[in-house]
């Protein structure tokens, strides 16, 4: 016997739209068994939904209702589901709800489960679950739980979340144990051992994303009105670098951004190369590679530091600079250094050649002088 069985959370299903989106969506991917959680269904709407679902093409549905906009777990079956199949709530939270599926002699235990996001509670919850298993023991027949659902908790921090806490998750020793005892697999990590999980802003329910939340409803509003903002960048970005969907992984997208700057990079320094009187053009002579430089790993003051960059990308007042912006423009073999009155004022003369800036150097005061 082979059951098809699916976990999906969907993040709210009372708007009608979304929901019919929903369930035919279930429908067409031909699956016998699909857990839900975040429904947000009430007791109000367990009779229109549970019509709704068969108009759509399926059979019966089974809810454990949480509130209007929090929590709440369903179960729905494929319409010729001829097993039969009975439903317990552990909960009336909306957290956790059971189906039971008798085939002969074995019984299967579908546990849907809903995690708390905050933490104490999670900890506490996984606790409880890991209690469930011993209700559901019975050496008389052949039994089988299958666990699923939302565990709301980051297996690997740096992987699953992005950006990556600081601190694991609260309840990630309990959760660990529980995979460990009723072995339990994340599938999607299974499938995509490397990737990074998505960051799902509109999703997250933690109080900290509230303000990141508004201002990603904000940008797409301005978006649909085709105003600039960072959506239409993250657009662009796309279009640029080929990607058909947004929908890519953050390491494709990582990746693919890296390579196109490197080249752009590159080029622009060619150019900066052979027309000699453009801006970084001592920059485009000392450095030909797009990489990490050795001196911003010297162990120098960051302020040092930022001025060792200025002379890099000629962001000072020499001569040679400045030049550029007298009225009419100074020819640069005739930018001359005050002090030496006949040699130019590049970043070679200030260096290596300016008796003023040698003098200074040989005090060790080289800095504060650019
Ligand atoms: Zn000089």
């Amino acid at each position: 016997m082979s059951l098809k069985i699916a976990s999906i959370n969907v993040n709210g299903l009372r708007n009608n739209k979304k929901r019919a989106l929903v369930f035919n969506w279930i429908v067409s991917q031909n699956i016998d068994l699909v857990c839900l959680q975040e429904t947000h269904c009430t007791h109000d709407e367990t009779g229109l939904w549970n019509r709704e679902w068969k108009e759509n093409g399926g059979g019966e549905s089974f809810w454990n209702c949480g509130t209007n906009d929090s929590r709440g777990v369903g179960i729905l079956l494929r319409k010729d589901f001829t097993h039969c199949f009975d439903v317990s709530m552990i909960d009336n939270n909306g957290r956790i709800q059971i189906g039971e599926i008798k085939i002969n002699t074995a019984v299967y235990h579908i546990i849907n489960l809903y995690t708390p996001n905050n933490g104490s509670d999670r900890k506490h919850f996984f606790e409880n679950v890991k209690n469930l298993n011993d209700l559901y023991a019975d050496d008389s027949t052949d039994h089988y739980n299958v666990f699923l659902g939302d565990f709301n908790c980051a297996l690997d921090r740096r992987l699953d979340r992005a950006p990556s806490h600081q601190n694991e998750d609260t309840g990630l020793k309990e959760l660990k144990s529980l995979l460990l005892k009723f072995d339990l697999d994340d599938i999607w990590r299974s499938k995509f051992p490397k990737n990074r999980r998505q960051p799902d802003i509109e999703v997250c329910n933690d109080k900290k994303c509230n303000l990141l939340k508004s201002a990603f409803t904000e940008d797409k509003h301005l978006y649909s009105q085709k105003s600039s903002c960072w959506l239409q960048s993250l657009y662009k970005l796309k279009k640029l670098l080929y990607f058909d969907s947004l929908q890519v992984s953050y390491t494709a997208f990582e990746d693919s951004l890296k390579t196109f700057y490197k080249c752009k990079i590159s080029n622009q320094l060619q150019h900066i190369k052979s027309n000699n009187t453009v801006k970084l053009r001592y920059y485009s002579r000392i450095c030909s590679s797009f990489d990490l430089k050795a001196y911003l790993s010297f162990d120098i003051p960051k302020y040092e530091r930022s001025l060792l960059t200025k002379i890099r990308i000629s962001a000072h007042s020499f001569a040679i600079e400045t030049g550029r912006y007298s009225k009419p423009k100074t020819l640069v073999t005739e930018r001359f250094c005050k002090y030496c009155g006949d040699q130019v004022k590049d970043e070679d003369h200030f260096l290596l050649y300016c008796p003023l800036h040698t003098k200074t150097f040989e005090k060790g005061l080289i800095f504060s002088k650019i």
